[in-house]
């Protein structure tokens, strides 16, 4: 088909009338379908209900060093959650801290404790005479964008590039400004466009020279074991951040994160933080006034069921068997039906949770609030930039992780018809 792009004011009207149609005839039909959240499905939660009886009443419910995990204590985690983690996060054991059910929280803490009290010694934000900045790479993660503004944090764009952010930028701002205090990194299958960190930016990254004492780099390693392929770590290894940081000596500017949110279950998994033992013993001394342990029966209901990394990734491959099919169906949907009309692009991932689509500028918004009124809620355009300002107003978010292929293949019909139809009425202002 023609690309819309290259259309007369007549073509476009005759297509117009047949999207038009098209996309009556979803109105109609009474949609109700979601691609809005990037949830596991019920299948996916299937692959770990045998997590739940993995431990039983009849069953020895210490920890390897003894610790009853049925009461309080072992603030930093279970000796056994802690080695775990850390196998999987390649670091050692004690640069990890075990904590609850969600790696947001961890985050959230860490810039809310950084407000109040301030970290390792430094002056609480909250007593700086300036404003405090973060920087946030776009397209990006909403909910790190809403822990900022929560707190009142300003926060300044950088762009995404398929090696990572722009680190001329990220450079330029850390080493000059002492109120840039903080970067948002999703280093390995970045939310929402599925990049992978080239082994460069890891190294510019360990290799900053802030100029705030404080200055931390959030490592969010949400989606460290999540690829679609059976390639696991080989196709989009990102370096080992604290590998970087050791060899110059400066582990003490990350934070690193990751849980098992997508990879047991969604909001009830285990959360650790990684961190120097610097920041490790300031972070635990600050968690105790907050709690006097996290949960450290589900911290072993993890290390029985996941047992290793070899665990792990024949888990992840259950996962990957139900995700990529999904994946794959909007990869075709998408290249057949939209890429040539030039209409708008996006990046089909090699893992993560999402897929991101740029539409033609200032047609986001319009495609959201079409698709929405035909039964499908997509995220909201704006959601992965800070303030929700997406300044072009063309990034969508697709999640096409929850519904199911026959509600996904449906919903991407009607995303595309809206596409289709933004587009055109768009292109049919600017020919006026
Ligand atoms: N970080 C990123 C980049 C995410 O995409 C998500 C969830 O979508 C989270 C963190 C949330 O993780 P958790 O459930 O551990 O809080």
């Amino acid at each position: 088909m023609k690309p819309y792009l290259d259309m007369t004011k007549e073509e476009l009207l005759a297509e117009k009338v047949k999207v038009e149609a098209e996309y009556k005839g979803f109105e109609e039909a009474n949609l109700s379908l979601n691609m809005a959240r990037g949830k596991p499905s019920p299948e996916q939660l299937d692959l770990s209900l045998e997590m739940l009886n993995i431990i039983t009443p009849e069953d020895y419910l210490k920890a390897e060093n003894g610790a009853d995990c049925r009461n309080y204590g072992e603030l930093d985690g279970i000796p056994e959650a802690k080695r775990l983690v850390a196998e999987l996060m390649g670091c050692r054991p004690d640069m990890v801290c075990v904590c609850g059910n969600a790696s947001l929280s961890i985050m959230y803490d860490n810039v809310s404790r950084s407000v109040t009290h301030g970290i390792m010694g430094n002056t609480p934000w909250k007593d700086l005479k300036e404003e405090v900045k973060f920087l946030c790479p776009v397209p990006g993660y909403d909910r790190h964008f809403a822990i900022c503004e929560s707190l009142g944090i300003k926060m300044i764009n950088i762009p995404m590039t398929p090696d990572g952010p722009d680190m001329d930028m990220v450079e330029d701002y850390v080493s000059k400004d002492p109120y840039v205090k903080g970067i948002w990194c999703v280093p390995k299958y970045s939310n929402p466009q599925g990049y992978s960190y080239s082994d460069e930016t890891v190294r510019r990254f360990a290799n900053l020279n802030p100029a705030a004492r404080d200055f931390r780099i959030y490592w969010d390693n949400a989606y460290f074991v999540h690829s679609l392929y059976d390639d696991y770590d080989k196709k989009d290894h990102i370096l080992n951040i604290f590998d970087e940081c050791e060899k110059i000596g400066t582990e003490d500017m990350v934070f690193e994160f990751c849980s098992t949110s997508k990879v047991t279950f969604a909001g009830a998994g285990i959360a650790a933080m990684a961190a120097s033992d610097n920041n490790i013993k300031d972070w635990v001394k600050w968690m105790g006034f907050r709690t006097i342990g996290f949960d450290k029966l589900n911290q072993l209901r993890h290390v029985r069921f996941i047992k290793d990394k070899q665990g792990l990734i024949e888990h992840m491959r259950k996962h990957a068997a139900i995700l990529r099919p999904k994946f794959e169906l909007c990869d075709k949907k998408l290249s057949e039906g939209v890429r040539p009309l030039k209409i708008g692009d996006y990046i089909m991932p090699n893992g993560g949770y999402f897929i991101s689509f740029e539409a033609l500028p200032g047609t986001a918004r319009r495609i959201v609030k079409l698709a929405k009124d035909a039964g499908v809620v997509l995220t909201a355009a704006g959601a992965p930039f800070p303030y929700k300002k997406d300044p072009k107003d063309s990034v969508i978010r697709l999640a096409p992780s929850f519904p199911s292929l026959a509600e996904l293949d449906k919903a991407m019909d009607v995303f595309m018809c809206c596409v289709k139809l933004a587009a055109i009425e768009k292109l049919l202002t600017k020919l006026d």
